[in-house]
């Protein structure tokens, strides 16, 4: 799956912008960066420092001053990466710097000047018109994604919901690496359309910021772009190469401010400074060397990058600077930053035949439709065949052409047929309308049955017509080398451009042997050592004297920068400080809620439905009934009271079960409530009878008693009645049923 297994370290290139109108009338005093451009050397003056502190110097890949152009730099810095994601590398281009310094107009710029447009189109130029140049064996699918993440949350600028629609989750596959799970993917066939669905990004992402600037400021965007490409290899299988193109626009870099902001804003502020922090520790790991862990996963944005920053990627960093003295700190900061990023090694590879190559399914289903589509011109030409044969014309031999003729071929002969064969039904019909001989009956069956015939003939046809366009359709999705793109440039162009690269690879070339031989000419100095006079020597000790003047004040600006570097480092420390105590105030003031507003109880049972996701890096609540048994649980009742609503005794079911009324039965309280005493003068009559013995009389006679008794309810009754009243329930049971004597 992966050749070219080398590594190579991350270009840095650094662009500063023009001084603005504002900037410009605060006096020349203004820029503080000096650009050696044959040296690729960055000279930042410090504008509260006295004169004789030394100037910091800084060596990138390339640099670019304000006059530089933008042509200049996708040239020199981003064609040769885009040639690599053509090629099947993964490739990322991005943009760090403060806001205002211009990393929008370096990836994007002016769309309508062909002279500002940035790195976006002139990359979306690039690749379509290489297609349209490449030999037409190859076939191309171009796919287009856009999303930005803001406040740690992915959103997809393609999807129509976008401002409603839920946060999207990140994944990880063994073939590409890190992806947004459901991320829209535009098919795009040719500029324009990927031009289109740039804008609709754009569009989405404006409406949802009621402060266009601000919110671009705090949010990074990722234009995704794939490119695969299937060419026939020596063994004569058609191979696939899939290049990823990521290019990123990110937040200011500056520091969010998170004094005196609470509640939403501070949160908002931690997470924007978060992911920045986070790519600066990823650098720092990276760049370091020594530490085994990368905290790639501490943000969605270091996970995104986690290919182009230490893996399988060819990147390209454009450090953006402002040229103002009013944003020493942060151009050193932004500076130190690009200089770190300079010693990250990355292993790119050529993606070769992954398995989840969209390009291989494409293919697949267009061989699927071109059978089906092959198979109904077989049918419709043995038909055909038939029926001049029966008609007795001339047939027309034909050659078979195949390829994406196919399909306008395949529906010319479907036309074809159709209408030869309507032709023939309508004679046929007028021949069965003027039979004489006929009768009327047959005739309407016979007409009828040519009426159906061509019903299924013409549904026949339009069947093949969505075939064709279902195919047509597919097919046009596949971009063939040296075809499809109408906007061919001619050869004096595509001779400019070699040029154009020539000198740019030249000018590269130049700078990098310029750094070298600057390097080497301290080395070389110890090499001319050997004097023959005293004039010599003197020459020579003064050389070494300047020479160790050079490296004295060399190690003053190591000492000056180590000292500045502990300086943010204390600076940073003191700021995390203020964050931790924010939120511990915040935490506090939380835990003080819970603790007397809460019930205990209530609390608990949310602390234990409570587990941590890692995978979203948040915490989460488990539904109350486990999802796969919860119709089940919902049927179960405690083993107390099968069947009954409420527990029931021993005694009671038994009674039940005879048949009785038993006076413990469930629901039996409502049940004596409603039995209503029967008339008073009854009870009179016999109570002076029955005083003396009243419980023998009880036992003897209980069928009479027993309606008087049932009728005192056993929460009205004192508790001795409640016991007799039982008695009686119980002889009643006994006497009642002839199973009650056992
Ligand atoms: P950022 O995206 O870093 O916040 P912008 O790209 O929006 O900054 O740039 C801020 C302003 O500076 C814009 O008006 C832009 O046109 C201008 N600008 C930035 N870089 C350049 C440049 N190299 N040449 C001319 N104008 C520039
Ligand atoms: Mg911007």
């Amino acid at each position: 799956m992966s050749k070219n297994k080398s590594s190579e370290s991350v270009k840095v290139v650094v662009r500063c912008r023009p001084l603005n109108r504002r900037e410009e009338s605060n006096g020349p005093a203004g820029g503080i960066i000096q650009m050696d451009l044959r040296l690729g050397q960055v000279i930042l003056r410090n504008p509260r420092a006295p004169a004789s502190e030394p100037q910091k110097t800084f060596t990138f890949d390339a640099v670019y001053d304000a006059n530089s152009k933008q042509r200049d730099l996708y040239d020199e810095s981003v064609r040769p990466l885009i040639d690599s994601v053509l090629a099947g590398f993964n490739g990322t281009i991005f943009a760090y710097g403060q806001t205002g310094t211009g990393k929008t107009y370096t990836m994007q710029g002016a769309w309508l000047d062909p002279e500002k447009r940035g790195v976006i189109p002139n990359a979306f130029d690039h690749i379509f018109t290489h297609i349209s140049r490449s030999q037409s064996d190859r076939q191309y699918l171009v796919r287009a994604s856009y999303l930005e993440i803001y406040l740690e949350e992915v959103r997809d600028l393609l999807d129509p919901n976008h401002g409603s629609a839920r946060a999207l989750e990140l994944r990880e596959s063994p073939d590409s690496g890190v992806y947004v799970r459901d991320l829209t993917s535009c098919v795009c066939k040719s500029i324009k359309e990927i031009e289109e669905v740039m804008n609709v990004g754009n569009q989405a992402r404006a409406v949802g910021a009621t402060d266009m600037n601000e919110h671009s400021s705090r949010s990074h965007a990722l234009f995704l772009i794939t490119v695969e490409c299937s060419q026939p290899g020596p063994d004569g299988r058609k191979h696939i190469r899939v290049g990823r193109l990521n290019l990123v626009d990110l937040a200011g870099s500056e520091r969010q401010a998170k004094t005196g902001v609470q509640g939403e804003r501070l949160k908002e502020a931690a997470k924007i400074n978060l992911s920045l922090s986070a790519l600066g520790n990823v650098i720092s790991a990276l760049a370091d060397g020594r530490s085994g862990h990368v905290p790639y996963r501490d943000s969605k944005l270091t996970r995104l990058l986690q290919d182009s920053l230490g893996g399988n990627a060819k990147t390209v960093m454009v450090a953006t600077l402002g040229p103002s003295s009013l944003h020493y700190d942060e151009t050193l900061t932004t500076l130190r930053y690009a200089n770190r990023a300079k010693n990250i090694q990355n292993q790119p590879r050529v993606n070769e035949d992954p398995k989840d190559a969209l390009l291989r399914e494409f293919q697949m289903e267009i061989a699927r439709l071109r059978a089906q589509l092959n198979h109904r011109k077989w049918r419709s030409k043995q038909k055909k065949e038939g029926l001049v044969d029966e008609e007795g014309w001339e047939r027309d031999e034909e050659e078979d052409t195949d390829g994406e003729d196919e399909g306008v071929e395949v529906e010319k002969e479907a036309e074809e047929y159709v209408k030869l064969e309507e032709q023939r039904l309508e004679r046929e019909k007028d021949a069965i309308r003027e039979d004489q001989f006929m009768l009327a009956e047959e005739k309407q069956r016979l007409l009828g049955e040519k009426e159906r015939m061509m019903g299924d003939l013409r549904k026949e046809q339009e069947a093949t017509e969505q075939l064709t366009a279902k195919y047509k359709a597919m097919e046009s999705k596949l971009l063939v080398g040296g075809k499809n793109i109408t906007d061919h440039t001619n050869e004096q162009q595509k001779m400019l451009e070699m040029k154009r690269q020539e000198i740019a690879e030249q000018s590269r070339s130049e700078r990098e042997i310029q750094q070298q031989v600057l390097a080497q000419d301290e080395e070389t100095l110890e090499l001319r050592e050997t004097f023959t006079s005293l004039q010599q020597e003197v020459e020579a000790k003064t050389k070494k004297l300047k020479k160790y003047l050079k490296l004295y004040a060399k190690l003053q600006c190591i000492k000056a920068e180590i000292q500045d570097v502990n300086d943010e480092h204390v600076r940073s420390r003191q700021e995390l400080e203020q964050t931790q105590n924010e939120l511990t105030r915040e935490l506090k003031f939380k835990y003080l809620i819970i603790e007397n507003f809460i019930p205990p109880e209530e609390k608990n049972k949310i602390m234990n439905r409570l587990t941590f996701d890692t995978e979203e890096d948040q915490w989460k609540f488990q539904p109350l009934v486990p999802a796969e048994s919860k119709s089940s649980q919902m049927k179960k009742r405690p083993a107390s009271a099968v069947g009954y609503k409420r527990p029931i005794s021993q005694y009671a079911r038994v009674a039940i079960a005879m048949g009785a009324n038993s006076r413990y039965r469930a629901e039996n309280i409502m049940f004596l409530e409603l039995d209503m005493t029967p008339p008073n003068t009854a009870s009179l009559d016999r109570s002076t009878e029955a005083e003396p013995n009243q419980s023998h009389s009880v036992d003897s006679s209980p069928t009479k008693d027993r309606g008087v008794r049932k009728s005192r309810s056993w929460c009205q009754t004192p508790k001795s009645l409640t016991s007799s009243s039982s008695n009686v329930s119980l002889s009643a049971c006994h006497t009642a049923t002839p199973m009650a004597a056992q």
